[in-house]
Protein backbone atom coordinates (compact mmCIF):
# COMPACT_ATOMS: atom_id res chain seq x y z
CA UNK A 1 0.00 0.00 0.00
CA UNK A 2 1.42 3.24 -1.24
CA UNK A 3 0.31 6.22 0.88
CA UNK A 4 1.12 10.02 -0.03
CA UNK A 5 1.02 12.77 2.10
CA UNK A 6 0.78 15.98 0.63
CA UNK A 7 1.81 19.42 2.68
CA UNK A 8 4.61 18.73 5.52
CA UNK A 9 3.05 21.10 8.17
CA UNK A 10 2.35 19.83 11.81
CA UNK A 11 -0.62 18.34 10.16
CA UNK A 12 1.18 16.29 7.63
CA UNK A 13 4.00 15.36 9.50
CA UNK A 14 1.53 14.01 12.83
CA UNK A 15 -0.59 12.16 10.26
CA UNK A 16 2.99 10.51 8.74
CA UNK A 17 3.94 9.70 12.09
CA UNK A 18 0.42 8.04 13.55
CA UNK A 19 -0.36 6.25 10.43
CA UNK A 20 3.53 4.72 10.73
CA UNK A 21 2.49 3.47 14.30
CA UNK A 22 -0.86 2.50 13.75
CA UNK A 23 0.09 0.56 10.76
CA UNK A 24 2.43 -1.66 12.76
CA UNK A 25 5.91 -2.72 11.52
CA UNK A 26 4.69 -5.59 10.00
CA UNK A 27 2.02 -4.27 7.75
CA UNK A 28 2.84 -3.44 4.44
CA UNK A 29 2.69 0.53 4.23
CA UNK A 30 5.34 2.70 1.93
CA UNK A 31 4.76 6.29 2.98
CA UNK A 32 5.83 9.08 1.21
CA UNK A 33 5.53 13.02 2.48
CA UNK A 34 5.95 15.76 -0.34
CA UNK A 35 6.84 19.01 1.10
CA UNK A 36 6.89 21.92 -1.25
CA UNK A 37 9.49 24.11 1.02
CA UNK A 38 13.38 23.07 2.32
CA UNK A 39 12.37 22.00 5.19
CA UNK A 40 9.07 20.57 6.97
CA UNK A 41 6.92 22.04 9.63
CA UNK A 42 4.92 24.73 7.78
CA UNK A 43 4.01 27.37 10.27
CA UNK A 44 4.98 25.81 12.70
CA UNK A 45 8.90 25.76 12.16
CA UNK A 46 11.50 27.27 13.98
CA UNK A 47 13.98 28.81 11.79
CA UNK A 48 17.38 30.27 13.12
CA UNK A 49 19.64 33.14 11.81
CA UNK A 50 22.92 33.84 12.75
CA UNK A 51 24.19 34.34 16.17
CA UNK A 52 21.95 31.94 17.84
CA UNK A 53 18.92 33.42 17.58
CA UNK A 54 15.64 31.03 17.02
CA UNK A 55 12.21 32.19 15.53
CA UNK A 56 8.70 30.79 15.56
CA UNK A 57 6.42 32.18 12.70
CA UNK A 58 4.75 34.27 15.48
CA UNK A 59 5.10 32.17 19.02
CA UNK A 60 3.67 29.30 18.56
CA UNK A 61 2.45 28.06 22.32
CA UNK A 62 0.39 25.21 22.88
CA UNK A 63 -3.08 26.23 24.74
CA UNK A 64 -4.41 22.68 24.66
CA UNK A 65 -6.84 21.61 28.40
CA UNK A 66 -7.02 18.12 26.76
CA UNK A 67 -5.23 15.69 29.19
CA UNK A 68 -4.38 12.94 26.72
CA UNK A 69 -2.83 15.32 24.58
CA UNK A 70 -0.60 16.87 26.99
CA UNK A 71 0.29 13.64 28.33
CA UNK A 72 1.27 12.59 24.80
CA UNK A 73 3.36 15.89 24.24
CA UNK A 74 4.83 15.46 27.77
CA UNK A 75 6.09 11.72 26.51
CA UNK A 76 7.54 13.52 23.14
CA UNK A 77 9.61 16.25 24.22
CA UNK A 78 9.99 15.16 27.96
CA UNK A 79 11.34 18.30 30.44
CA UNK A 80 10.90 20.95 27.26
CA UNK A 81 7.16 20.58 27.17
CA UNK A 82 7.37 23.33 30.17
CA UNK A 83 4.03 25.39 31.31
CA UNK A 84 4.74 29.52 30.91
CA UNK A 85 2.74 32.31 32.07
CA UNK A 86 2.34 34.44 29.13
CA UNK A 87 1.15 37.93 29.08
CA UNK A 88 0.24 39.86 25.74
CA UNK A 89 -0.14 43.46 25.43
CA UNK A 90 -2.12 45.48 22.92
CA UNK A 91 -1.79 48.90 21.43
CA UNK A 92 -5.03 50.91 22.10
CA UNK A 93 -4.05 54.55 22.00
CA UNK A 94 -0.61 55.05 22.51
CA UNK A 95 -1.06 52.84 26.02
CA UNK A 96 0.16 49.17 25.71
CA UNK A 97 -2.85 47.36 27.69
CA UNK A 98 -2.90 43.95 29.05
CA UNK A 99 -4.70 41.92 25.85
CA UNK A 100 -7.54 40.73 25.70
CA UNK A 101 -8.27 44.17 26.97
CA UNK A 102 -11.15 45.20 29.80
CA UNK A 103 -13.66 47.62 29.01
CA UNK A 104 -12.20 49.48 31.91
CA UNK A 105 -8.58 49.84 30.09
CA UNK A 106 -10.80 51.04 26.99
CA UNK A 107 -12.73 53.83 28.71
CA UNK A 108 -9.46 54.67 30.39
CA UNK A 109 -7.90 55.72 27.13
CA UNK A 110 -10.41 57.85 26.24
CA UNK A 111 -11.83 61.19 26.91
CA UNK A 112 -14.70 61.58 29.45
CA UNK A 113 -17.00 62.51 26.62
CA UNK A 114 -16.12 58.92 24.49
CA UNK A 115 -15.67 56.99 27.45
CA UNK A 116 -19.86 58.05 28.11
CA UNK A 117 -21.27 56.96 24.71
CA UNK A 118 -19.33 53.77 25.28
CA UNK A 119 -21.25 53.37 28.73
CA UNK A 120 -24.31 54.18 26.95
CA UNK A 121 -24.13 52.33 23.53
CA UNK A 122 -23.35 49.98 25.86
CA UNK A 123 -26.68 50.04 28.19
CA UNK A 124 -28.77 50.51 25.17
CA UNK A 125 -27.51 47.27 23.38
CA UNK A 126 -28.60 45.72 26.45
CA UNK A 127 -32.03 48.01 26.32
CA UNK A 128 -32.54 47.15 22.65
CA UNK A 129 -31.98 43.02 23.16
CA UNK A 130 -34.67 43.37 25.39
CA UNK A 131 -37.40 44.44 22.85
CA UNK A 132 -35.75 42.58 19.62
CA UNK A 133 -34.06 39.44 18.52
CA UNK A 134 -30.08 40.08 17.91
CA UNK A 135 -29.11 39.41 14.07
CA UNK A 136 -26.20 38.31 14.07
CA UNK A 137 -25.53 38.22 10.18
CA UNK A 138 -21.59 39.83 10.16
CA UNK A 139 -18.88 39.72 12.93
CA UNK A 140 -19.45 43.76 13.13
CA UNK A 141 -23.75 42.96 14.17
CA UNK A 142 -22.15 40.24 16.48
CA UNK A 143 -20.23 42.88 18.78
CA UNK A 144 -22.68 45.79 18.16
CA UNK A 145 -25.51 43.55 19.95
CA UNK A 146 -23.36 42.63 22.52
CA UNK A 147 -20.95 45.22 23.13
CA UNK A 148 -22.73 48.44 21.95
CA UNK A 149 -21.44 50.30 18.56
CA UNK A 150 -19.25 52.85 19.76
CA UNK A 151 -17.15 50.03 21.36
CA UNK A 152 -17.12 48.25 18.16
CA UNK A 153 -16.33 51.93 16.80
CA UNK A 154 -13.41 52.49 18.79
CA UNK A 155 -11.91 49.18 19.13
CA UNK A 156 -13.35 46.06 17.85
CA UNK A 157 -13.84 47.59 14.51
CA UNK A 158 -10.57 48.85 13.86
CA UNK A 159 -8.69 45.93 15.21
CA UNK A 160 -10.25 43.46 13.09
CA UNK A 161 -9.78 45.05 9.85
CA UNK A 162 -6.13 45.51 10.74
CA UNK A 163 -5.87 41.86 11.62
CA UNK A 164 -7.56 40.54 8.61
CA UNK A 165 -7.53 43.37 5.81
CA UNK A 166 -10.96 43.87 5.60
CA UNK A 167 -13.83 45.29 7.54
CA UNK A 168 -15.88 43.26 10.35
CA UNK A 169 -19.05 43.78 7.96
CA UNK A 170 -17.80 41.30 5.70
CA UNK A 171 -16.43 38.51 8.08
CA UNK A 172 -19.05 36.18 9.56
CA UNK A 173 -20.48 35.96 13.20
CA UNK A 174 -18.78 32.71 13.50
CA UNK A 175 -15.23 34.28 14.28
CA UNK A 176 -17.26 36.34 16.71
CA UNK A 177 -18.80 33.34 18.47
CA UNK A 178 -15.73 31.39 18.52
CA UNK A 179 -13.88 33.82 20.00
CA UNK A 180 -16.23 35.76 21.97
CA UNK A 181 -18.21 33.70 24.17
CA UNK A 182 -20.71 35.35 26.47
CA UNK A 183 -23.68 34.39 28.46
CA UNK A 184 -25.89 36.11 30.82
CA UNK A 185 -26.22 39.96 30.96
CA UNK A 186 -24.00 39.90 34.53
CA UNK A 187 -21.53 37.92 32.64
CA UNK A 188 -21.29 39.94 29.72
CA UNK A 189 -20.80 42.57 32.05
CA UNK A 190 -17.95 41.30 34.17
CA UNK A 191 -16.18 40.34 30.22
CA UNK A 192 -16.43 43.84 29.28
CA UNK A 193 -15.57 46.03 32.02
CA UNK A 194 -13.88 43.92 34.54
CA UNK A 195 -12.31 41.67 31.75
CA UNK A 196 -13.32 38.73 33.89
CA UNK A 197 -14.20 35.01 32.64
CA UNK A 198 -17.81 34.48 32.84
CA UNK A 199 -19.14 31.20 34.50
CA UNK A 200 -19.27 29.27 32.02
CA UNK A 201 -16.04 29.76 30.11
CA UNK A 202 -14.15 29.22 33.65
CA UNK A 203 -15.84 25.72 34.03
CA UNK A 204 -14.83 24.93 30.18
CA UNK A 205 -11.43 26.65 30.84
CA UNK A 206 -10.88 28.61 28.02
CA UNK A 207 -7.18 28.29 26.76
CA UNK A 208 -7.52 31.86 25.33
CA UNK A 209 -8.72 33.85 28.53
CA UNK A 210 -5.69 32.11 29.99
CA UNK A 211 -2.71 33.16 30.68
CA UNK A 212 -1.48 29.64 30.87
CA UNK A 213 -0.08 27.96 28.14
CA UNK A 214 2.71 25.42 27.11
CA UNK A 215 6.05 25.99 25.28
CA UNK A 216 9.25 23.96 24.40
CA UNK A 217 12.73 25.76 25.55
CA UNK A 218 13.84 26.01 21.79
CA UNK A 219 10.44 26.95 20.16
CA UNK A 220 7.43 25.03 18.46
CA UNK A 221 10.00 23.34 15.70
CA UNK A 222 10.91 21.06 18.71
CA UNK A 223 7.95 19.36 18.17
CA UNK A 224 8.54 19.20 14.10
CA UNK A 225 12.02 17.97 14.87
CA UNK A 226 10.86 14.92 17.33
CA UNK A 227 8.43 14.25 14.74
CA UNK A 228 10.15 14.38 12.29
CA UNK A 229 13.11 12.30 13.64
CA UNK A 230 10.34 9.75 14.60
CA UNK A 231 9.15 9.02 11.00
CA UNK A 232 12.90 9.32 9.39
CA UNK A 233 13.72 6.43 11.58
CA UNK A 234 11.17 3.92 10.23
CA UNK A 235 12.23 2.31 7.17
CA UNK A 236 8.75 2.66 5.47
CA UNK A 237 9.01 6.63 5.62
CA UNK A 238 10.68 8.64 2.61
CA UNK A 239 10.35 12.12 2.45
CA UNK A 240 10.26 14.29 -0.36
CA UNK A 241 11.73 18.20 0.45
CA UNK A 242 11.67 20.85 -1.61
CA UNK A 243 9.59 19.23 -3.99
CA UNK A 244 5.60 20.19 -4.42
CA UNK A 245 3.16 18.65 -5.84
CA UNK A 246 2.19 20.13 -9.03
CA UNK A 247 -0.91 18.00 -10.19
CA UNK A 248 -2.97 14.81 -9.01
CA UNK A 249 -4.84 12.91 -11.31
CA UNK A 250 -6.97 10.06 -10.28
CA UNK A 251 -5.98 6.43 -11.56
CA UNK A 252 -7.44 3.17 -11.13
CA UNK A 253 -8.64 3.45 -7.58
CA UNK A 254 -5.54 5.79 -6.58
CA UNK A 255 -3.74 8.88 -7.73
CA UNK A 256 -1.07 9.65 -9.54
CA UNK A 257 0.99 12.92 -8.56
CA UNK A 258 3.47 14.57 -10.26
CA UNK A 259 6.13 17.04 -9.12
CA UNK A 260 9.15 18.16 -10.67
CA UNK A 261 11.09 15.18 -10.14
CA UNK A 262 8.84 12.43 -10.40
CA UNK A 263 5.62 10.93 -11.13
CA UNK A 264 3.92 9.01 -7.79
CA UNK A 265 1.54 6.32 -7.87
CA UNK A 266 -0.51 5.91 -4.58
CA UNK A 267 -3.49 3.88 -3.58
CA UNK A 268 -4.42 6.61 -0.86
CA UNK A 269 -3.59 10.25 -0.51
CA UNK A 270 -3.82 12.78 3.00
CA UNK A 271 -3.56 16.39 1.86
CA UNK A 272 -3.28 19.36 4.48
CA UNK A 273 -2.42 21.09 1.64
CA UNK A 274 -5.27 24.24 0.64
CA UNK A 275 -8.34 22.98 -0.67
CA UNK A 276 -8.32 25.68 -3.24
CA UNK A 277 -4.66 24.19 -4.80
CA UNK A 278 -5.72 21.01 -4.28
CA UNK A 279 -9.45 21.79 -6.15
CA UNK A 280 -7.48 23.14 -8.79
CA UNK A 281 -5.29 20.03 -9.18
CA UNK A 282 -8.22 18.14 -9.88
CA UNK A 283 -10.01 20.14 -12.05
CA UNK A 284 -12.41 21.22 -9.94
CA UNK A 285 -14.23 24.79 -9.92
CA UNK A 286 -12.50 26.95 -7.71
CA UNK A 287 -14.62 27.32 -4.44
CA UNK A 288 -13.77 30.69 -3.74
CA UNK A 289 -12.25 30.63 -0.40
CA UNK A 290 -10.00 33.50 0.62
CA UNK A 291 -6.73 33.10 2.65
CA UNK A 292 -4.69 35.77 4.39
CA UNK A 293 -1.05 35.48 4.17
CA UNK A 294 1.87 36.85 6.43
CA UNK A 295 5.17 38.39 5.79
CA UNK A 296 7.31 37.49 8.62
CA UNK A 297 9.97 40.18 9.24
CA UNK A 298 13.00 38.72 11.74
CA UNK A 299 15.11 40.99 13.09
CA UNK A 300 18.35 40.23 15.57
CA UNK A 301 19.26 42.91 17.81
CA UNK A 302 22.46 43.69 20.02
CA UNK A 303 19.95 45.00 22.56
CA UNK A 304 19.14 43.35 25.61
CA UNK A 305 15.39 44.02 25.71
CA UNK A 306 12.58 45.60 23.59
CA UNK A 307 9.12 44.75 25.61
CA UNK A 308 10.43 44.04 28.96
CA UNK A 309 8.70 40.29 29.94
CA UNK A 310 6.05 40.94 26.89
CA UNK A 311 6.24 38.24 24.94
CA UNK A 312 4.00 39.63 22.22
CA UNK A 313 2.21 43.02 21.56
CA UNK A 314 -0.81 43.71 19.23
CA UNK A 315 -0.52 47.19 17.09
CA UNK A 316 -4.06 47.47 16.73
CA UNK A 317 -3.27 51.52 15.97
CA UNK A 318 -3.57 53.17 12.48
CA UNK A 319 0.43 54.28 12.80
CA UNK A 320 1.60 51.54 12.17
CA UNK A 321 1.72 48.85 9.42
CA UNK A 322 2.29 45.75 11.06
CA UNK A 323 -0.42 43.64 13.36
CA UNK A 324 1.50 41.98 15.63
CA UNK A 325 5.70 41.84 17.23
CA UNK A 326 6.54 39.22 19.20
CA UNK A 327 10.07 39.14 21.23
CA UNK A 328 11.07 35.28 21.21
CA UNK A 329 13.07 35.33 24.38
CA UNK A 330 10.42 36.35 26.13
CA UNK A 331 8.53 32.90 25.26
CA UNK A 332 11.51 30.99 26.31
CA UNK A 333 15.39 32.74 27.18
CA UNK A 334 16.55 29.89 24.71
CA UNK A 335 15.22 31.71 21.72
CA UNK A 336 18.34 34.41 21.75
CA UNK A 337 21.60 34.57 23.20
CA UNK A 338 22.38 36.01 26.29
CA UNK A 339 22.30 39.86 26.15
CA UNK A 340 21.01 39.98 22.57
CA UNK A 341 16.97 39.76 21.81
CA UNK A 342 14.87 39.40 18.68
CA UNK A 343 11.70 40.40 16.99
CA UNK A 344 9.20 38.90 14.98
CA UNK A 345 7.08 41.22 13.29
CA UNK A 346 3.65 40.53 11.09
CA UNK A 347 2.41 42.03 8.11
CA UNK A 348 -1.06 40.86 6.62
CA UNK A 349 -1.65 40.84 3.63
CA UNK A 350 -4.79 39.63 1.46
CA UNK A 351 -1.79 39.61 -1.82
CA UNK A 352 -3.14 43.05 -3.63
CA UNK A 353 -1.55 45.82 -1.60
CA UNK A 354 1.12 48.11 -0.23
CA UNK A 355 2.55 45.67 1.74
CA UNK A 356 2.39 42.90 -0.88
CA UNK A 357 4.43 45.03 -3.36
CA UNK A 358 7.09 46.01 -0.96
CA UNK A 359 10.44 45.46 -0.77
CA UNK A 360 12.19 43.59 1.95
CA UNK A 361 13.82 46.80 2.57
CA UNK A 362 10.38 48.93 2.63
CA UNK A 363 9.11 46.16 5.16
CA UNK A 364 12.17 46.98 7.71
CA UNK A 365 11.56 50.58 7.00
CA UNK A 366 8.10 50.81 7.73
CA UNK A 367 8.70 48.54 10.99
CA UNK A 368 11.52 50.61 12.63
CA UNK A 369 9.24 53.81 11.51
CA UNK A 370 6.71 52.44 13.49
CA UNK A 371 8.65 51.08 16.92
CA UNK A 372 10.25 54.40 16.71
CA UNK A 373 7.18 56.16 16.99
CA UNK A 374 6.48 54.45 20.39
CA UNK A 375 10.41 55.28 21.35
CA UNK A 376 11.12 51.13 20.99
CA UNK A 377 13.58 50.64 18.40
CA UNK A 378 15.75 52.32 16.21
CA UNK A 379 18.20 51.05 13.56
CA UNK A 380 21.50 51.50 15.24
CA UNK A 381 20.37 47.79 17.06
CA UNK A 382 19.74 46.00 13.92
CA UNK A 383 22.05 43.20 13.76
CA UNK A 384 20.52 41.74 10.57
CA UNK A 385 17.15 41.16 8.90
CA UNK A 386 15.46 38.83 6.62
CA UNK A 387 11.59 38.37 5.70
CA UNK A 388 10.24 35.32 5.51
CA UNK A 389 7.07 35.52 3.04
CA UNK A 390 4.31 32.46 4.01
CA UNK A 391 0.48 32.12 2.13
CA UNK A 392 -2.26 30.93 3.09
CA UNK A 393 -1.62 31.51 7.08
CA UNK A 394 -4.88 32.36 8.03
CA UNK A 395 -8.42 30.86 6.77
CA UNK A 396 -10.41 34.09 6.27
CA UNK A 397 -13.88 33.86 7.91
CA UNK A 398 -15.81 35.84 5.04
CA UNK A 399 -19.47 35.95 5.15
CA UNK A 400 -20.36 32.86 2.61
CA UNK A 401 -16.81 30.71 3.89
CA UNK A 402 -19.54 27.97 5.21
CA UNK A 403 -21.19 27.65 1.50
CA UNK A 404 -17.46 28.21 -0.17
CA UNK A 405 -16.08 25.40 2.26
CA UNK A 406 -19.16 23.09 1.79
CA UNK A 407 -18.96 23.52 -2.02
CA UNK A 408 -15.23 22.46 -2.17
CA UNK A 409 -15.90 19.35 0.28
CA UNK A 410 -18.89 18.22 -1.49
CA UNK A 411 -16.93 18.46 -4.76
CA UNK A 412 -14.09 16.03 -3.19
CA UNK A 413 -16.43 13.66 -1.74
CA UNK A 414 -16.81 11.72 -4.70
CA UNK A 415 -12.80 11.51 -5.05
CA UNK A 416 -12.50 7.65 -2.47
CA UNK A 417 -8.87 7.33 -0.86
CA UNK A 418 -8.48 10.92 -1.00
CA UNK A 419 -8.52 12.82 2.64
CA UNK A 420 -7.96 16.69 3.55
CA UNK A 421 -6.81 17.51 6.86
CA UNK A 422 -5.61 20.33 8.61
CA UNK A 423 -5.87 24.17 8.89
CA UNK A 424 -5.72 24.97 4.87
CA UNK A 425 -6.72 21.17 4.22
CA UNK A 426 -10.41 22.12 6.24
CA UNK A 427 -10.66 25.80 6.14
CA UNK A 428 -10.51 25.86 9.72
CA UNK A 429 -9.38 27.99 12.58
CA UNK A 430 -7.19 25.40 13.84
CA UNK A 431 -4.42 25.30 16.40
CA UNK A 432 -0.96 22.66 16.65
CA UNK A 433 -3.16 20.67 18.77
CA UNK A 434 -6.10 20.38 17.14
CA UNK A 435 -4.31 19.44 13.43
CA UNK A 436 -2.61 16.81 15.73
CA UNK A 437 -5.43 15.23 16.89
CA UNK A 438 -6.72 15.60 13.77
CA UNK A 439 -4.13 13.88 12.28
CA UNK A 440 -4.10 11.02 14.69
CA UNK A 441 -8.09 10.31 14.40
CA UNK A 442 -7.70 10.31 10.40
CA UNK A 443 -4.34 7.90 10.71
CA UNK A 444 -6.42 5.92 13.12
CA UNK A 445 -9.23 5.48 10.54
CA UNK A 446 -6.58 4.91 7.30
CA UNK A 447 -4.73 1.84 9.40
CA UNK A 448 -7.83 0.56 10.39
CA UNK A 449 -8.82 0.11 6.66
CA UNK A 450 -5.24 -0.83 6.15
CA UNK A 451 -5.56 -3.67 8.12
CA UNK A 452 -9.29 -5.00 6.85
CA UNK A 453 -7.76 -4.74 3.59
CA UNK A 454 -10.13 -1.79 2.60
CA UNK A 455 -9.45 1.18 0.86
C1 LIG B 1 1.10 33.94 12.90
C2 LIG B 1 0.52 32.65 13.43
C3 LIG B 1 0.61 32.35 14.77
C4 LIG B 1 0.08 31.16 15.27
N1 LIG B 1 0.19 30.89 16.59
C5 LIG B 1 -0.23 29.70 17.07
C6 LIG B 1 -0.08 29.37 18.44
O1 LIG B 1 0.41 30.17 19.24
N2 LIG B 1 -0.50 28.14 18.86
C7 LIG B 1 -1.06 27.22 18.00
O2 LIG B 1 -1.38 26.12 18.44
N3 LIG B 1 -1.24 27.51 16.70
C8 LIG B 1 -0.85 28.73 16.21
N4 LIG B 1 -1.02 29.03 14.89
C9 LIG B 1 -1.71 28.05 14.04
C10 LIG B 1 -0.74 26.96 13.55
O3 LIG B 1 0.36 27.55 12.91
C11 LIG B 1 -1.48 26.07 12.57
O4 LIG B 1 -2.61 25.50 13.18
C12 LIG B 1 -0.62 24.92 12.04
O5 LIG B 1 0.69 25.30 11.81
C13 LIG B 1 -1.25 24.40 10.77
O6 LIG B 1 -0.52 23.29 10.35
P1 LIG B 1 -0.85 22.58 8.96
O7 LIG B 1 0.12 21.51 8.80
O8 LIG B 1 -2.30 22.24 8.93
O9 LIG B 1 -0.63 23.74 7.87
P2 LIG B 1 0.72 24.43 7.39
O10 LIG B 1 1.64 24.68 8.51
O11 LIG B 1 0.30 25.60 6.57
O12 LIG B 1 1.38 23.32 6.47
C14 LIG B 1 0.99 23.09 5.14
C15 LIG B 1 2.25 22.60 4.42
O13 LIG B 1 1.92 22.25 3.09
C16 LIG B 1 2.98 22.64 2.25
N5 LIG B 1 2.49 22.72 0.88
C17 LIG B 1 1.65 23.63 0.34
N6 LIG B 1 1.41 23.34 -0.94
C18 LIG B 1 2.11 22.22 -1.24
C19 LIG B 1 2.26 21.42 -2.40
N7 LIG B 1 1.64 21.72 -3.55
N8 LIG B 1 3.05 20.32 -2.33
C20 LIG B 1 3.68 19.97 -1.17
N9 LIG B 1 3.57 20.71 -0.05
C21 LIG B 1 2.80 21.82 -0.07
C22 LIG B 1 3.41 23.98 2.86
O14 LIG B 1 4.71 24.36 2.45
C23 LIG B 1 3.32 23.68 4.35
O15 LIG B 1 4.53 23.19 4.87
C24 LIG B 1 -0.55 30.24 14.38
C25 LIG B 1 -0.65 30.55 13.03
C26 LIG B 1 -0.14 31.74 12.54
C27 LIG B 1 -0.25 32.05 11.10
Amino acid sequence: MRVAVIGGGVSGLSAAYWLLEAAGAGTDLELHLFEKRDAVGGLCQTVGMEGGFRFDFGPHNIHSVDPWFNSFMEDLLGEEYRTRVYKPRVVFRDRFIPYPMKGLDILGGVSPLTSAACAASFLWSRIESLFTEWRDDTFEDFIRNRFGRKLYDIYFGPFTEKTWGVPGSMISADFGRQRIGVFTLWDLFKRTFLGMKPKAVEAEEDPFLNSRCFYPDRGSGTIIDTLRRACESDPRFVLHSPEPVEGITPAGGGYVLRTAKCRFDADLVMSSISLEDLCRMLGLPDPGLVYISTRFLLLTLDQESVFGSTPWVYFADDRTAFNRVSEPRNMSPEMSPEGRTSLCIEFTTTGSDRISAASGGDLLDLALAGLSRYGLLGRGPVIDWKVVDWENTYPLRTLDYRKATGRALASLAPFRNLFTHGRLGRFEYYNMDHCMTEARSLAGTVAESLAGGRH
